[in-house]
């Protein structure tokens, strides 16, 4: 393709994808070896691509991954939790199978339900990891929302409606693929009734933002301010329905085991009798939930009723901790190496080190959380000295480093001749 005609007057620069001359274009952008794209040809690329983007969102093909195909992806960035995996893979996958086949009931016509999830687990543990990575592999639209700042409406707080509005704006705009979107919501169980004698001051942060929830959650025509924060009476509102949005909602739910352990000691059947309740652990008491001992915890039954798929998570083991530092697609150790390499160095951590960060972490009890700032704590002073050393380098962490904040062992590389 000819980037440069000669004009008898000269070399001129022209277009390499439509031919126009550097004169005839507002503007010529360069790139190597003599290529050139012209400013219009810029903008037909840019809208070539906005629309296979809306396709993708916008078109549901009914082309979905089986709850196996989900469950490998997930594999690769989740480590651990194999239940939660398994039970959330089925999950989505007959939500968007109903999606892709609306009104198809089989032979009987029967309507199938949307089936939100509620995920139980400790902090950390990879709740919001799992809801993220799923829409990443359905490719739909994703927001997560913090039920903490929701409230009543009328009160002061955000407004419900205002969790549709970030799923509309991550979905660049588009409704259509908003309401295909998966929504999670986190620290639900921060929004559950505060004791039984709630009616002197009213419950606005609890039951009421139950209450709210429930319309959305179950398939309702929302009204969402465009511009967030509170409704306005005169405001023009974006209208969402919300049928097909996947909610799943996630929570640390502390202390729910106590209800759970007290009703199975009441009615020990289906535990083990050599070993009380007591004994038990949390995934094992989880297991045995049951949806009063959420409505004793201060869940509202009609917002259980919305949620009927529970998973519960793993509290993290130290060797699930030393697999998340290493092992997922983007681990936080193969991140630091990536980033180091560019300053020529090649970054190691030794197996005590391992096992000392993911010490550390269980001391913190944050699960997985508090890695990634353990091991920028580490890395604080090499980030700063390396990129002033010259030449190749090999940085080593070791156990020490972890334990008894030493300098990582940092030793110039000889360069092979
Ligand atoms: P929570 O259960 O509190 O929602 P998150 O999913 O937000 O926890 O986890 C916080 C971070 O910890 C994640 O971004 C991820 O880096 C890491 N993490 C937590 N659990 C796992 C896991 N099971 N596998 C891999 N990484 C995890």
């Amino acid at each position: 393709m000819a980037r440069l005609r000669n004009t008898g007057l000269g070399i001129e620069r022209i277009c390499s994808f439509c031919g126009k001359s550097a004169d005839m274009a507002r503007r010529l952008i360069a790139g190597p070896n003599d290529v050139f794209i012209c400013d219009e040809c810029v903008e037909v690329c840019r809208k070539i691509l906005t629309d296979e983007d809306q396709e993708l969102t916008s078109q549901f093909t009914g082309d979905i991954p089986t709850p196996r195909e989900i469950k490998l992806y997930l594999d690769q960035f989740v480590i651990g939790q194999d239940e939660a995996k398994k039970a959330l893979s089925v999950a989505v996958y007959n939500h968007y199978k109903r999606i892709a086949n609306p009104g198809k009931g089989g032979a009987h016509d029967v309507e199938i339900e949307k089936s939100n999830v509620l995920l139980i687990g400790p902090t950390g543990t990879g709740k919001t990891l799992l809801a993220k990575i799923l829409a990443k592999k359905l490719k739909v639209p994703f927001a997560i929302v913090d039920a903490t700042t929701l409230t009543e409406a009328g009160y002061v707080g955000e407004d419900v409606e205002n969790i549709l509005l970030k799923l509309i704006q991550n979905a660049g705009g588009n409704i259509a693929a908003a309401e295909r979107g998966i929504v999670y919501i986190d620290e639900i169980d921060k929004i559950a009734r505060k004791g039984e004698n709630v009616s002197i001051t009213r419950d606005v942060s609890g039951e009421g933002v139950q209450q709210a929830l429930l319309k959305i959650i179950e398939g309702t025509i929302a009204s969402v301010p465009p511009q967030g924060g509170r409704k306005h009476p005169n405001q023009e509102m974006i209208r969402i329905d919300t049928t097909n949005i996947l909610f799943i909602c996630g929570g640390a739910f502390v202390g729910l085991d106590k209800f759970i352990a007290r009703r199975v000691v009441q009615h020990p059947l289906g535990f083990g009798t050599e070993a009380g309740a007591g004994e038990k652990s949390l995934k094992e008491l989880f297991n045995a939930l049951h949806p009063d001992d959420l409505i004793h915890y201060g869940m509202i039954p009609e917002f259980i009723g919305r949620l009927p798929i529970v998973v519960s998570l793993d509290e993290l083991k130290r060797e699930d901790l030393r697999r998340i530092i290493t092992e997922p697609h983007n681990a936080i150790v193969k991140q630091y190496q990536a980033s180091l390499a560019y300053d020529d160095v090649m970054l190691e951590f030794t197996e005590g080190a391992i096992d000392a960060i993911a010490d550390t972490a269980i001391k913190q009890k944050t699960g997985a959380r508090g890695l990634r700032a353990i091991v920028e704590k580490l890395m604080t002073d090499v980030m700063f000295e390396i990129p002033s050393m010259k030449g190749g380098k090999q940085v080593t962490i070791t156990e020490d480093v972890v334990e008894k904040s030493e300098a990582p062992i940092i030793q110039l590389l000889q360069k092979s001749a």
